[in-house]
């Protein structure tokens, strides 16, 4: 199933941040972006309606999933290595190939005892704790389950992965992109593979095999040649956030420190603010800023790094961040942080306008577990007992701690205003349901 499975020792020159788990779930409005503006292109050109939704693992190693809920899991690791947009499409279409293809419906009925269902369920329960509180806006920090998650629940046959790649090239084809990064990946493959003979090699199609294919295909019907050049950028910008933040600060600033291209400034950016040099920092934004005004995730940036400076500026915070969420106004892990941004600055008027943005998040996103955490905050802050017992049931629910969730339903269901008590009921219901 697996695009392939190199172990990230092969590759691993760098140390990982130790503030980001292996196998969290990260959140990144940004990267979240490009992803799915590639896969709205790819789907429209298979006329599939529905674009899957993404989701970026740290792991260092080599990897992207689907899943049958038509969910797509990208490895950090991925983002990280591969040298161009163009690899990145190729993988993409790769693995709407299995979608398409319906390998993983037809898969799941063999897999060891571990539903898809049910590891889509542990990584969304987890999908959780952004800021945790401590403002660390990027993560959500939430382990998959036994590492069962990624490895076990399906590994493709030869047949399987030999479609999917016909696949991703007629796809490639019908949307006007040059499917050439597909035998660029491979030959990347290749070239770490040379150190190593990974078990997934067994149950793969070799890497030559696929480049000829692939050559085939276009001897046939010619590549475009083409990829829209914003990709192009936007993947180098990615690219550095993902680097300055996950890999260890020296290794990061090795090779972004001294250049002057706009991926390598936001990189310094970030690696100044993890260092506390916010004032170098947000000199960096300002200087991105002055070229890129319109730009949402610089000025998600800029208030993420006001937020972790102190509260002196926690005002400005909620500036930059109103910004960002004017100019991306779907994105919900920006709204999420403006919410928080919100309620840290104090004040009765930005708590009730948090409390508001948070509700229309959790109405949007029911099963959003950082934005019940916030709100068990600020429920508690008014005094609002039985509401903020109610949002912390929510959230143990979504988390999977059944008796937690449980106990401060059973709390909740207390109070005398209607309304808790018929969310109360609800919840109930669904505790039920689930367990
Ligand atoms: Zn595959």
């Amino acid at each position: 199933m697996k695009f392939l499975r190199v172990l990230a020792v092969l590759v691993l020159c760098f140390s990982l941040n130790a503030k980001f788990k292996q196998g969290s779930i990260i959140v990144d409005a940004r990267a979240e972006a490009l992803v799915t503006k590639i896969l709205e292109r790819l789907c429209k050109a298979n006329n599939r309606k529905s674009t899957p939704k993404i989701y970026f693992i740290v792991d260092d190693s080599i990897n992207a999933f689907a899943t049958d809920e038509g969910s797509i899991y990208i490895h950090t690791g991925l983002v990280m290595k591969l040298e161009d947009v163009g690899q990145l499409v190729a993988v993409l279409a790769h693995e709407l190939g299995h979608i398409i293809g319906g390998h993983i419906h037809r898969f799941r009925g063999e897999s060891m005892g571990i539903s898809a269902a049910s590891i889509i369920g542990t990584l969304l329960g987890g999908a959780a704790a952004l800021a945790g509180g401590g403002g660390d806006a990027l993560v959500a920090g939430i382990l998959l389950g036994q590492g069962a998650a990624q490895g076990q629940f399906a590994s493709f046959t030869r047949t399987h992965e030999k479609e999917a790649d016909a696949s991703a090239y007629r796809t490639l084809q019908a949307a006007g992109l040059s499917a050439s990064g597909a035998i660029r990946v491979f030959k990347y493959f290749k070239k770490i593979m040379a150190f190593s003979e990974p078990p997934y090699l067994k149950t793969h199609p070799s890497d030559d095999d696929r480049i000829k294919a692939f050559e085939n295909y276009i001897k046939q019907t010619p590549d475009t040649g083409f990829m829209p050049e914003e990709w192009v950028t936007e993947f180098e910008n990615i690219k550095a956030i993902f680097i300055a933040n996950l890999h260890q600060a020296k290794d990061a600033d090795k090779r972004y420190g001294e250049k002057q291209s706009p991926d390598a400034m936001l990189a310094q950016a970030i690696i100044l603010s993890r260092r506390g040099q916010h004032k170098e920092a947000f000199a960096r934004l300002d200087a991105l800023l002055a070229k890129d005004p319109n730009n949402p995730y610089l000025y998600e940036m800029y208030g993420q790094f006001l937020l972790e400076s102190g509260r002196a500026n926690s005002k400005k915070s909620v500036e930059k961040l109103k910004k960002a969420v004017e100019l991306a106004p779907n994105a919900l892990s920006i709204r999420l942080l403006y919410a928080q941004a919100l309620y840290n600055s104090g004040t009765d008027s930005n708590v009730e306008l948090a409390l508001a943005e948070l509700n229309r998040i959790t109405e949007e996103d029911k099963r959003n577990a950082m934005a019940w955490l916030l709100k068990v905050g600020i429920y508690s802050k008014l005094k609002q007992h039985a509401e903020a017992d109610l949002a912390q049931a929510e959230y143990a629910n979504i988390t999977g701690d059944k008796k937690l969730a449980t106990s401060r339903a059973k709390r909740a269901s207390k109070s005398s205003n209607d309304r808790v008590k018929k969310k109360v009921k609800l919840l109930e219901d669904a505790i039920k349901e689930d367990a």
